[in-house]
């Protein structure tokens, strides 16, 4: 098979789906692969808050990439809306921190960044947010923290990639490459083998894999994380709450996200007993009022996870046209946008958005 003028992504989550998007703007035709039916990873698994959080822990590599995306979320999602009739349910949400001892880090890292931050105490709490627990006295809140609804995200996409003539592949698995000269020549696929110029790898946790074989060590391992949902009225729950890596999530129709663990339990999407009481323990002290609610399901995604959640973006060393972009760890709604429009910078050839040696794939 010839597909030399178009570019192939492979993986078919958050990542690769806005960067099929970013080639398809581009000019380019995009044929993009996914192994299943696209978007059931990680991408379908997470909470959608679009804000690493604790951001002030996150070295700047990872922040750049929240500030740019953070810009461009509005308008993709608008038009996401207009073109497709799915609305990905951007909401402005804001956060409430309620950890203790975060303030001063808290606060230098949104005067750098020019983020709205104010410290509030029980009474503002109060007002905020009605049904939160009474033993918090103070927090943070950060009202410009906004959230998508991931399955929704994902379907407004993909409609939209169709849209414009993306050529999806799913259910056909890459198992590896093949390169003459140190440059890409093809893919060996389950549906058999593809000969191809240019490729975008956004495979998520299971990148590692999948370039094992080309040399490059890349260090992007599955943590799991799981999720409880519960179904509430709307309006229960009005912000983005947050303590101790626990947080809620409220969704516009009532239901409302808990997350999440983190397990290094490799490629295992099992979810667990205690995995469930923790994570509903954690909500009903953030929220007493949940304890009338019901727990509608629970499951587990695999997150690519990568050292200090830096993303892996750049071409291979070894093998000039396959860029990838993964290692998103816990913040590829967050970083993605940014993200693949960087990769899509690399893969073109153009002048990239960022600094790209951060995330280079042979960096220490
Ligand atoms: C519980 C939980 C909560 C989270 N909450 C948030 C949050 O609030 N905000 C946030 O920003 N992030 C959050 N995340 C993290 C975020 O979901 C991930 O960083 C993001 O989804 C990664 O996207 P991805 O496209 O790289 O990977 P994935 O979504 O995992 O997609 C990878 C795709 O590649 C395909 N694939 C793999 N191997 C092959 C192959 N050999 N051939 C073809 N296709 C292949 C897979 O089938 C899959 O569809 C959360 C994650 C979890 C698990």
């Amino acid at each position: 098979m010839q597909n030399h003028d178009r570019i192939h992504v492979i993986g078919g989550g958050i990542i690769g789906l806005l960067s099929a998007r970013e080639l398809l703007a581009a000019g380019r035709s995009v044929v993009l692969f996914d192994r299943q039916e696209l978007g059931r990873e990680s991408s379908w698994a997470g909470g959608g808050i679009l804000s690493p959080l604790y951001p002030w822990r996150y070295p700047a590599a990872v922040n750049r990439l929240a500030a740019v995306s953070r810009a461009l979320y509005p308008e993709l999602c608008q038009r996401l809306y207009h073109n497709t009739g799915i609305d990905p349910e951007w909401v402005s949400s804001g956060l409430l921190v309620l950890d203790d001892n975060e303030r001063e880090a808290a606060k230098n890292w949104a005067e750098s960044e020019s983020i709205c931050l104010e410290p509030v105490d029980a009474l503002s709490l109060r007002s905020l947010e009605p049904v939160l627990a009474g033993r918090f006295s103070q927090g943070l809140w950060m009202p410009q923290i906004a959230q998508v609804r991931n399955p929704r995200l994902i379907a407004a996409l993909k409609h939209d990639l169709l849209r414009s003539g993306g050529d999806f592949r799913e259910n056909v698995a890459i198992q590896g490459f093949s390169g003459r000269a140190g440059r890409l020549q093809g893919l060996v696929t389950s549906a058999g083998d593809v000969s191809v110029k240019q490729c975008l790898v956004a495979a998520g946790a299971w990148t590692a894999g999948l370039l094992q074989a080309r040399g490059v060590p890349l260090p992007i391992e599955p943590v799991r994380g799981q999720m409880l949902l519960f179904r509430c009225r709307p309006g229960l729950v009005r912000h983005i709450l947050l303590r101790d890596y626990h947080y809620v999530i409220p969704r516009r129709d009532g239901r409302l996200l808990v997350g999440s663990t983190l397990e290094h339990v490799g490629f295992d999407k099992t979810t667990t007993v205690e995995a469930r009481e923790a994570l509903q323990q954690a909500a009903l002290e953030l929220v007493p009022a949940l304890a009338d609610c019901e727990i509608e399901r629970h499951w587990a995604g695999l997150r690519p996870g990568s050292p200090a959640g830096i993303p892996f973006i750049g071409e291979h060393p070894g093998l000039k046209g396959l860029v990838v972009c993964a290692g998103h760890y816990r913040n590829g709604f967050a970083l993605g946008p940014a993200s693949a429009r960087l990769a899509v910078d690399l893969v073109l050839g153009r002048e990239p958005l960022l600094d790209p040696g951060p995330y280079r794939l042979d960096r220490r």
